[in-house]
């Protein structure tokens, strides 16, 4: 009787002991992304340790999914075509998203705020056309990092500050030009480290073409289609797009394109409406211009620009 008692405390305690082991399997390309996200945690008091939750993550091919997480079993799939085609941001967003399904147990969140940018971390899709996500803002990066965190998280005051179109009369004239270009590009003549103002508007354009787009600095735009169905409103850093929205509608023949620079952000408005907003970023060289896209070439349209140097 005692042998027995003996015996089956043992296995007890070896059942109770398997119970309590967790077990990690993670391939080097992951660990980096799986370090960060527990950093992330820890930065923001909340507490959370990689050896207290069993977790696999295995690279496969899936169908139809960048990756997807089993939160029965707490394993993540990451898709092998697609991690090799993403880059660094998009790799920290798809392992911190499945991340959210399978250590903070939460679900997706497509809402998004009236400018179409997603409000959650959660939501369901790394290119989602519902609603738009910066990825390469270190300022929107920290918002969404909190919100992944904390689901109750607001938009931050940043995002509010700013937004109406008129700046309290302190606009200094500085250039004033009146063009007509299919495509259009010159130098910028003035300090790009004040805050300024540079506006174009596009005359009568919509019957004649499809597409304006306002280019600043190397490879960074901000366009309007008018004939695209989704995303007609969009904004691109470094030719990665950052914003995106397809709920946007031009009233009138003419629409004007606007970007200011107030203190440390980059602000962007359409028809003088706020748009979107990030970090001021340098523009690596000092030109800015216009692309127009007509069916027919060569086809022409009156643009007024102007720049404004606010003090
Ligand atoms: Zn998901």
């Amino acid at each position: 009787m005692k042998e027995r008692i003996i015996v089956f405390l043992l296995i007890l305690i070896v059942v109770s002991s398997c119970r309590k082991e967790k077990t990690q399997t993670i391939p080097d390309e992951f660990v980096s992304f799986v370090d960060g996200f527990f950093e992330e945690a820890f930065n923001r008091n909340v507490d959370l340790n990689l050896s207290d939750f069993n977790l696999e993550i295995k690279l496969e091919d899936i169908q139809d999914h960048a990756g997807t997480c089993n939160t029965r079993n707490s394993v993540i799939r990451i898709d092998e075509e697609t991690w090799l085609n993403i880059d660094d941001q998009q790799k920290e967003w798809l392992i911190y998203h499945e991340l959210g399904h399978c250590i903070l147990e939460r679900s997706h969140n497509n809402n998004k705020a009236s400018n179409g940018e997603c409000l959650s971390f959660m939501n369901e899709q790394m290119s989602n056309p519902d609603c738009s996500s910066n990825l390469y803002s270190v300022m929107w990066r920290d918002y969404y990092l909190d919100e992944l965190f904390n689901d109750c998280q607001e938009l931050p005051d940043w995002y509010s500050t700013n937004q109406e179109y008129v700046d309290n009369g302190n606009r200094i004239y500085q250039v004033d030009t009146t063009v007509t270009a299919t495509g259009f590009g010159d130098l910028v003549e003035f300090d790009l480290n004040k805050n300024f103002v540079i506006e174009f508007e596009f005359f009568n354009w919509t019957e004649v073409a499809d597409f304006i787009s306002i280019l600043w600095g190397n490879n960074n735009s901000f366009s309007f289609c008018k004939t695209c169905i989704q995303n007609n409103l969009s904004i691109s850093l470094n030719q990665k797009t950052i914003y995106y929205n397809s709920d946007v509608e031009n009233i009138g023949d003419n629409s004007k394109l606007t970007i200011k620079k107030i203190n440390d952000r980059h602000l962007f408005f359409f028809n003088e409406q706020f748009v979107h907003t990030f970090e001021y970023t340098e523009w690596e060289n000092n030109s800015f211009g216009t692309i127009i896209w007509a069916e027919e070439i060569g086809t022409e349209i009156t643009m007024d620009i102007k720049v404004y140097i606010l003090e």
